[in-house]
């Protein structure tokens, strides 16, 4: 499986002309990369007018858990699916924070996003330092009623809070630290399901991902990507995230 780079625009940029160059540049800078999976993940009202192509592929930052229906404001998985649309970010903690999403919501559209044959961005991390109890809670809560044939269609993201750019005490987290996060992910895996699905689970790091720190998180945290963030809201500083990983890889 090749490693992904999932850039999170958040609620960015302003314009659709500015979203639409920043997409451009991207896919421009990113059409020889034949080993990475670049996703861009752009707010809903950008994501029609955006073209994924072999090389760039589009995701949401959130989905609905039915496909249709008297549900105002809400975007279902069909309807991204639907636009060409083939990722999806769930889960995330600014969304937990800010609407008060719980991992319940987060589970029913897990399971209505893979339905759909979207696949999932689940993000997992915590307000602590280490791993810890309310991780295995998102994993076990959030993958309830998964079947572990479709644990291959997940990407988990070991995403701890504090270290996400705009926290307020960030600490930018060291590869070890990504190391033990993805560790921890594995073994509740290993609970959830089996030993075989757990190692073959897709993990990767967010949490003020950028050129400089990329590789450390891949070769020394053993992480399958990455997930930037602000990073990614400058275009050719993703092309560089990007680039940096295509030229780890060797020949
Ligand atoms: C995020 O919140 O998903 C994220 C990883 O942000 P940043 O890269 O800005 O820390």
């Amino acid at each position: 499986m090749k490693p992904l780079i999932v850039a999170n625009w958040k609620m960015n940029p302003e314009s659709l002309v500015e979203a639409k160059r920043n997409f451009e540049i991207i896919k421009k800078g990113v059409r020889n990369i034949k080993k990475v999976e670049p996703v861009i993940c752009a707010p809903f009202i950008f994501l029609p007018l955006l073209k994924a192509t072999n090389h760039l592929k589009l995701g949401a930052q959130d989905c609905f858990w039915e496909d249709k229906g008297p549900f105002t404001g809400e975007i279902s998985p069909t309807q991204l699916k639907n636009l060409g649309v083939d990722y999806v970010i769930l889960g995330h903690s600014e969304r937990r924070k800010y609407l008060g999403e719980s991992t319940e919501l987060v589970n029913r559209k897990i399971i209505a996003a893979l339905e759909t044959g979207l696949k999932v961005i689940f993000c997992i991390g915590s307000e602590t330092k280490k791993p810890d109890k309310e991780m295995k809670y998102q994993l076990k809560i959030g993958l309830r009623g998964v079947r572990k044939q479709d644990v291959a269609k997940l990407v988990f993201v070991y995403e701890p809070v504090w270290a996400i750019s705009t926290s307020k005490n960030k600490v930018i987290a060291t590869p070890h630290e990504a190391l033990k996060g993805g560790l921890y992910i594995r073994n509740v895996l290993g609970e959830i399901f089996d030993k075989e699905t757990a190692k073959k689970a897709k993990i990767i790091y967010g949490g003020s991902v950028d050129s400089r720190n990329i590789r450390g998180f891949i070769k020394d945290g053993k992480m399958a990507g990455g997930l930037p963030g602000a990073a990614s809201l400058d275009p050719h500083e993703f092309v560089r995230i990007v680039k940096k990983v295509d030229e780890s890889l060797g020949h």
